[in-house]
């Protein structure tokens, strides 16, 4: 017999830095508060650039979240009564939050997961990639190319001002580093 009741699903909100990615996330955990639901948010302890207990948008937005260690945590701090589970920054989780996605959305959740799809090389980032093929729902947002106006979906880095190279994994100290949105053509990795 059908069975309209159920729920759960997974909802992927991806693009490059500056896309709108957490403005996005936060709209709609905004409106998923409107319609009286229990939401708990989440993000990597990583990320704090504007605060460590929130979800911030480079346009000033914010919402509480949860800073957590690892994907595990999530679960553990998550209580019965949660309607909508939010998670931003997911690019810099483990493998195995596809899987806590996948159990929460099986069990009834509504889950929002917003990151980068590409890293500063452009290269499919962390978990993403296999949330998007898992999703029921993806977003792509694209963010203004600085250089040319067009639709930008990478991440340009710059390490003193120059284009961050291929093997240039980890911030070096003293450097003075910087992201900014550009499209596939005016987008720069030298080797
Ligand atoms: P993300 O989470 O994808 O990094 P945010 O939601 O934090 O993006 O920020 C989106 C906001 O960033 C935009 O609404 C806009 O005000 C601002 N912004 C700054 N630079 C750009 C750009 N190059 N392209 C688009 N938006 C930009
Ligand atoms: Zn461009």
């Amino acid at each position: 017999s059908l069975n309209r009741d159920r729920q759960g699903w997974i909802e992927v909100i991806c693009g490059g830095m500056f896309s709108g990615k957490s403005e996005e996330l936060i709209r709609r955990i905004r409106r998923a508060k409107i319609a009286r639901l229990k939401v708990a948010a989440f993000k990597p302890a990583i990320d704090d650039r504007y605060n460590h207990e929130a979800i911030a948008s480079h346009n000033g937005l914010m919402t509480d979240a949860h800073p957590v260690q690892n994907a595990g945590e999530i679960s553990e701090l998550l209580s019965g009564d949660i309607d909508v589970v939010a998670i931003d920054e997911v690019q810099f989780f483990e493998p195995e939050i596809v899987d806590i996605c996948q159990k929460l959305a099986d069990q009834g959740k509504r889950v929002i997961c917003a990151g980068l799809d590409q890293d500063f090389r452009g290269k499919p980032f962390g978990p993403t990639p296999i949330l998007l093929a898992v999703a029921e729902y993806v977003t792509k947002l694209q963010a203004i190319c600085v250089r040319c106006g067009g639709p930008a979906c990478r991440t340009q880095r710059l390490i003193d001002g120059r284009p961050a190279a291929m093997d240039d994994p980890v911030i070096k100290v003293g450097a003075k580093e910087q992201y900014e949105a550009r499209c596939r053509h005016c987008h720069e990795v030298p080797n």
